[in-house]
């Protein structure tokens, strides 16, 4: 039987439950209020105009930045390629698709969606001194970060190794070939070379640090069997993924203790390749610019296995420019954090269905010509991903097929697409390297002008055909 309760009862439970009521409501309100009036003090005003800036539309064809023209206190729009007007609302359908440059904003996107992860402040006072506290010029924290992602990615060995920072991969490909060049110029100086088609940076750095210690010959093939004799020292370029043709090279060149190998893995990420097994090489070097697409944020690094390797690096650095950047590095962390997140999945995952889909569409556009053809890159199992998978290269290797079409980028440019011929990579000038890794703006239209490129060769041998 339930107890029934006395009036009194009743009512001191009443005022009982309001007191309680009362003070949990106040607390809640206070608590909120607090909530409310949290100011942030001087991190507010750099959140605002950084949102403000973002914020400026330029209708989905361009961006404002917080360090581009400002009128009236607004933003000016910096507008994509063939697009223009204040607003670049303005579409200019005659202009060439330009397929040159490498610059990497397919991944604009993928930061877009992340904005508030990948965001900064930076205070004034922030990171003033030449040095870290330890008296190095890199951070601890990013290097954490960086070993951490190799291991995630399963794309370089890097235990028991020395790492460097670099202004992007450009600045460690001159460091490195100091560092393996002998250091007194009464030995010859060291061959550098690299496999045709090669990426033109090696050449033009040696050539222009014209180094008694040092000097670019050219193909590496050439110095095969060649390299018995010890007292050459040879050092030579492995680029794999290769850039322009997306393979996956070795070192031509092996066998010898005077024969040294400089492992560019630029592209060396499951975005660009499948990642047969972790690099083990003696010099390796990657870069943020194809990773996370931050091409202006100039930071690269150099994993190396030799002691004395890695001194000569670090003292072409400190005296080149004192380490990189303590901004660059700063942002570098921020964005590896973010990459990190669900064990590289995010990042990996877009990249890839990125340019994957975008191989597809443009090797299927150009099955349909016998006239132009694309490097054949063959499936391979991928440790990352844990399948096999197909290709998703940077760049497109197209070739002309036809006898008189000797100059390649001249034929695509009287359609115009703008690519970069063939010997620029000490390859023939049937060959046109196009880069996939624009904006899907721009990818879009490159491949628009290449649908056209390959109907108007329908067009072109049907009437032919007519008038036979
Ligand atoms: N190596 C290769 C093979 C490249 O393609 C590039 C950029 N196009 C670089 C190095 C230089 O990259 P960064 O200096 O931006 O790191």
């Amino acid at each position: 039987m339930a107890r029934i309760q006395s009036p009194n009862h009743f009512a001191l439970c009443l005022v009982f439950s309001l007191v309680l009521n009362f003070y949990f409501c106040t607390k809640l309100y206070f608590s909120g209020c607090n909530v409310n009036n949290y100011q942030l003090s001087w991190s507010q005003r750099a959140a605002e105009e950084a949102e403000a800036v973002a914020a400026v539309e330029c209708s989905g064809h361009g961006r404002a930045y917080l360090d581009g023209l400002f009128v009236n206190g607004k933003a000016v729009c910096e507008c994509n390629s063939c697009f223009g007007g204040p607003d670049c609302s303005q579409f200019f359908p005659d202009c060439v698709a330009d397929a040159d440059s490498g610059d990497p904003l397919f991944l604009e996107p993928f930061w877009i969606h992340h904005a508030a992860s990948s965001a900064l402040v930076v205070a004034g006072w922030h990171r003033m001194s030449y040095q870290f506290s330890d008296h190095s010029f890199i951070s601890h924290e990013l290097e954490k970060q960086i070993l951490k992602l190799h291991s995630v990615a399963k794309n370089a060995v890097t235990e028991g190794k020395y790492i460097i920072f670099g202004a992007g991969s450009t600045q460690l490909i001159s460091a490195a070939v100091y560092a393996l060049s002998p250091d007194n110029s009464s030995s010859s100086p060291a061959k550098v070379v690299a496999s045709i088609p090669y990426y033109p940076v090696y050449q033009i750095q040696t050539d222009f640090f014209n180094s008694v210690n040092f000097e670019f010959q050219g193909d590496a093939s050439l110095w095969n069997g060649n390299t018995s004799d010890r007292s050459t020292n040879v050092i030579e370029f492995v680029t794999s993924p290769n850039n322009p043709d997306g393979q996956l090279k070795k070192a031509v060149l092996q066998g010898s203790s005077s024969v040294k190998a400089i492992h560019d893995h630029a592209y060396y990420w499951p975005h660009f390749t499948a990642i047969p097994a972790p690099a083990d090489e003696d010099l390796m070097i990657f870069t943020m610019s194809k990773l996370t697409g931050h091409a202006g944020s100039r930071f690269g690094w150099a994993i190396v296995k030799d002691e004395a390797v890695y001194q000569r690096m670090v003292q072409y650095m400190t005296l080149s420019s004192m380490g990189v950047s303590r901004d660059a590095q700063l942002r570098a962390l921020k964005l590896l954090k973010v990459v990190l997140k669900r064990d590289g999945r995010r990042i990996f995952d877009f990249a890839y269905n990125t340019m994957s889909k975008r191989w597809e569409k443009l090797s299927s556009a150009v099955s349909k010509s016998k006239r132009y053809s694309l490097q054949a890159i063959p499936p391979q199992f991928c440790n990352f991903f844990k399948k096999v998978r197909g290709p998703s290269p940077a760049y497109a290797w197209l070739k002309c097929e036809r006898e008189e079409d000797q100059d390649c980028a001249a034929v695509l440019k009287a359609s115009k697409i703008i690519g970069r011929g063939g010997s620029i990579f000490s390859a023939g000038n049937r060959y046109v390297r196009l880069s996939l890794l624009k904006s899907q703006e721009d990818f879009e239209l490159i491949l628009h002008r290449i649908y056209d490129l390959v109907h108007s060769e329908e067009d072109g041998s049907s009437k032919t055909m007519c008038r036979s």
